[in-house]
């Protein structure tokens, strides 16, 4: 089932008072006018006779049932995330489980699903490209563009949105190290746990 909700919103632009659309589940057989929305980025906006754009937060369950794959967005913090956890033992579902805590995030894990690629692995690739680059900073945010033949696109926010490419047998190798592979019950593939499986990595190596 699809919960979709109406929400009264005020426009931080103007100040007008309006009902929004807000999605709260999308099952890609059900819905995949939604799908197409989130990775489009127009998923719970609201867009304002003003003109101002509004990306609404909300805890969206994204499900997946031919790769069996579940996401939750979590946007209000450690206790949010606690609870979606919560549910997702719970739920007694099987499969892939992730928590996100945005939206944005979820888009990213989409197109990789949908791109046959293994977030934790791309992770883990993220973290050595920030690692290997003229000013390395762990803390930029890197996400996931697009698979392009043997290449892996990327953007970086910088300034500026820094176009990225890396060849995609630098992930492959990665993603070959399946004891890295997170295991079942472990959610939150994101920054802080690719930099401990890096980590991890080089220490076994050495
Ligand atoms: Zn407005």
């Amino acid at each position: 089932m699809s919960i979709v909700g109406i929400t009264r919103v005020t426009c931080p632009g103007c100040g007008l008072a309006q009902d929004a659309r807000l999605v709260q589940s999308i099952n890609t057989h059900k819905n995949p006018a939604d799908k197409q929305r989130l990775l489009r980025g127009e998923l719970n906006v609201l867009v304002c006779a003003c003109g101002r754009r509004t990306q609404l937060a909300a805890n969206v369950v994204f499900h997946d049932p031919d790769a069996d794959y579940f996401c939750q967005v979590a946007p209000g913090g450690e206790a949010d995330v606690a609870k979606a956890a919560e549910a997702f033992r719970a739920s007694g579902a099987r499969g892939t489980q992730r928590i996100v805590p945005s939206l944005n995030a979820l888009v990213e894990k989409v197109k990789l699903l949908d791109a046959g690629l293994e977030d934790w692995a791309i992770e883990m690739a993220k973290v050595l490209l920030l690692a290997a680059s003229p000013e390395p900073d762990l803390d930029r945010v890197l996400l996931f563009e697009a698979l392009d033949g043997e290449v892996i696109r990327w953007v970086l926010f910088a300034s500026e949105l820094r176009p990225m490419a890396s060849p995609r047998s630098a992930y492959a190798k990665l993603a070959s190290r399946t004891h890295a592979r997170p295991a079942a019950g472990e959610a939150q593939i994101d920054r802080a746990w690719a930099v401990e499986a890096v980590r991890q990595m080089i220490a076994n190596a050495s």
